[in-house]
């Protein structure tokens, strides 16, 4: 027996590995089920290139856990370990002193490919860890390595292990209890090693025989009874071993990306509207499949996630910075050995991989949807809904991604027509350029809200778009920017003939005189401090009064509450309206001719209240007076 007192310090590494990781305990679980897949894939290898000779047998390995004994127990059936093997990559590496323990294992953590703590996290809930381990090489003895944490460890020949493999048996911890729970470990296993390339045992289940047809027999009154299916128990296999994003898209149907889009995420009901399969190896390997799911209304309340993982050993579920910001409320996975592992975000950030990866996946994107955009626009139409935001966001986060969105970018107007950004503009061109040559965009962000304005428009033979993405005010913002010629406007920015100005105005009827009189009238009956009222020559078949926001406020305050651009405070600001009084209107003629000032005031009250109803804004105590006042009209 080797017995070994280790060198210079003689703390314990224990109390240092718990403290190092503690916010990440768990991860023990995934340190130790993927040493074990990776001596089995090692006795695979070995195996087809001949130099392990004959039949290797079942390769699956197994978790147990033994509540009474207090231990859980990994055991696989890979190349295994010689005593030399154990001295060299079990007891050297750790006992080298604890601080330089840790000083390694940092070092580790950020080289390519690898993670976490290894084999040595299992002291993170154990206080004794025992191997009993048998090397695949002919004629080697099978050995018992043994350690509490401190410094002394044991390593003997011993031939508990009989066959090739390895057995690892903690003895949980008194604090760490929870991991003898089978619930948890399921739990555990099923978060970290679902994917895992060996097939994990976990306990046993019952299933219907597959070898047995229950018979049915029919008795004399012509009752059916169906027999018993007859119940065998099998191992229960935890994982898929062969994942979707493992295979070639080629050996791949619908059905396929369907079920692992369930099987990825058991708990949600809803099926993704399409996905796109990652396949590179040049100049990094990754692979993977991203589902653009149905967004839920509330964005927060996204639980799923995209998953990350290292040659199918979970990582994370945070994909911040590997992923591009705008695509991180898509689904899947993502799975590359080439991304750099426990190292921080602003790391992660800096790393020329990680930039070239999420560039890629940013195209890989907008390739896809330019493919699904082109080979049947219809149904791409019919997803517009559910995507735009994420375009949206691409547009105003990633330029290229934006250069390629031009292409498959809609307009969707409220007839419910979509155009891409050519076509709209073709369309628009003629009729919607006003006097200063600007091709004016009319928008909505709520037909039945704005339904007024937008008739008005309507009337005039005027096209408006439906833009009602929390987005939008960004948005247009940008495809202002990118064509000079362009500007937007929501339909309630104005009366509709100030929106989109022609060469020839309308005279007004009153005089200066006369709007010198009406002004303070109408002042009176709104709030001054919200309304400006002032006078427009518009057709006598428009409105008398109209309430409009000017856009370039609107937007400010929508782009301010979606916290964007550096305008802190803003959402407080109160909202500032124009009370546009028709000149040319009858109604208004008639305002200026009552000569009875009380009755003045009712009409020139009533109007306006007219006005706020069609802008939602006439409320309470208000809108109450209103109607009392409109049936004693009537
Ligand atoms: P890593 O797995 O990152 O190399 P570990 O500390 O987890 O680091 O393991 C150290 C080494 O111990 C492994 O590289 C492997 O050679 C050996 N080892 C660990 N577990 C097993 C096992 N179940 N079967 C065979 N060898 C193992």
């Amino acid at each position: 027996m080797a017995k070994g007192q280790i060198n210079v310090q003689t703390e314990n590494i224990f109390p240092i590995i718990k403290q190092f990781l503690y916010s990440d305990q768990e991860i023990f679980l995934r340190e130790l089920v993927s040493n074990a897949v990776d001596a089995t894939q090692k006795l695979r290898t070995l195996s087809n290139i001949g130099d392990v000779k004959g039949d290797i047998g079942e390769t699956q390995m197994e978790v147990k856990v033994d509540e009474k004994a207090k231990t859980l127990t990994f055991s696989d059936r890979g190349i295994g370990m010689t005593e030399e093997e154990v001295d060299k990559y079990i007891n050297q590496i750790a006992f080298s002193g604890a601080e330089e323990f840790v000083e390694k294992y940092k070092d580790k953590a950020s080289v390519i490919g690898h993670f976490g703590l290894g084999f040595y996290s299992s002291f993170m809930v154990a206080d004794k860890v025992e191997i009993f381990s048998k090397s695949y090489k002919e004629g080697s003895k099978a050995v018992k390595w043994e350690c509490d944490g401190s410094p002394n460890f044991t390593l003997e020949e011993d031939d508990t292990r009989k066959e090739r493999g390895t057995d690892i048996v903690l003895h949980i911890s008194e604090d760490a209890k929870e991991y003898l729970s089978e619930f948890k470990i399921k739990e555990l296993l099923d978060k970290y090693c679902k994917f895992m390339a060996v097939p994990i045992k976990f306990g046993t289940k019952e299933i219907n025989d597959p070898e047995h047809e229950p018979k049915t027999t029919t008795d004399k009154d012509g009752k059916e009874t169906k027999e018993e299916h007859r119940k065998i128990t099998v191992d229960d296999i935890i994982n898929n071993p062969t994942p979707a994003w493992t295979k070639a898209p080629v050996d791949l149907n619908d059905e396929d990306y369907k079920n692992f889009y369930r099987e990825l995420y058991p708990m949600n009901f809803e099926e993704s509207l399409f996905h796109i399969h990652l396949n590179v190896d040049y100049p990094f390997n990754l692979t993977g499949i991203l589902y653009f799911p149905k967004l839920k209304k509330n964005l927060e309340v996204q639980k799923d996630k995209i998953q990350l993982y290292s040659n199918q050993v979970f990582v994370t579920d945070s994909v911040e910075g590997i992923v591009p910001d705008f695509l991180t409320l898509l689904h899947g996975v993502i799975d590359s050995p080439d991304i750099p592992l426990n190292v921080s975000r602003s790391y992660l950030q800096a790393d020329g991989n990680v930039k070239k990866i999420s560039n890629y996946i940013s195209k890989k994107v907008a390739d896809k949807l330019e493919e699904l955009f082109k080979k049947d626009r219809k149904a791409f139409e019919s997803k517009w809904d559910d995507i735009k935001i994420f375009i949206e966001y691409g547009m105003l986060s990633d330029e290229k991604f934006a250069k390629k969105a031009e292409k498959f970018m809609l307009f969707k107007n409220v007839e419910g027509e979509y155009f891409t950004a050519d076509e709209y503009k073709t369309k628009i061109e003629v009729n919607q350029t006003d006097k200063n040559s600007k091709v004016v965009y009319l928008y909505t962000s709520d037909k039945d809200a704005q339904y007024s304005y937008i008739d008005a428009a309507k009337s005039k033979g005027y096209d408006v778009l439906v833009m009602d993405s929390p987005l939008t005010a960004h948005l247009v913002g940008k495809l202002e920017q990118a064509d000079s010629n362009t500007t937007f406007t929501r339909v309630d920015g104005d009366t509709i003939d100030k929106l989109i100005q022609k060469d020839e105005e309308i005279t007004s009827k009153l005089t200066e005189d006369d709007e010198k009189v009406l002004k303070p009238v109408f002042e009176e009956v709104v709030n001054k401090q919200t309304f400006t009222v002032n006078f427009v020559s518009l057709s006598e078949a428009d409105s008398p009064m109209t309430v409009t926001q000017a856009e370039f406020m609107r937007r400010m305050k929508d782009m301010s509450a979606m916290g964007g651009g550096g305008m802190m405070g803003m959402g407080n600001m109160p909202d500032m309206y124009n009370l546009s009084v028709n000149s040319n209107h009858p109604l208004i003629s008639k305002i200026l001719a009552e000569k009875d000032e009380a009755k003045r005031k009712d009409m020139a009250k009533q109007a306006a209240d007219l006005a706020l109803l069609s802008q939602n804004l006439l409320k309470g105590e208000e809108l109450s007076k209103f109607i009392k006042r409109s049936v004693a009209l009537i």
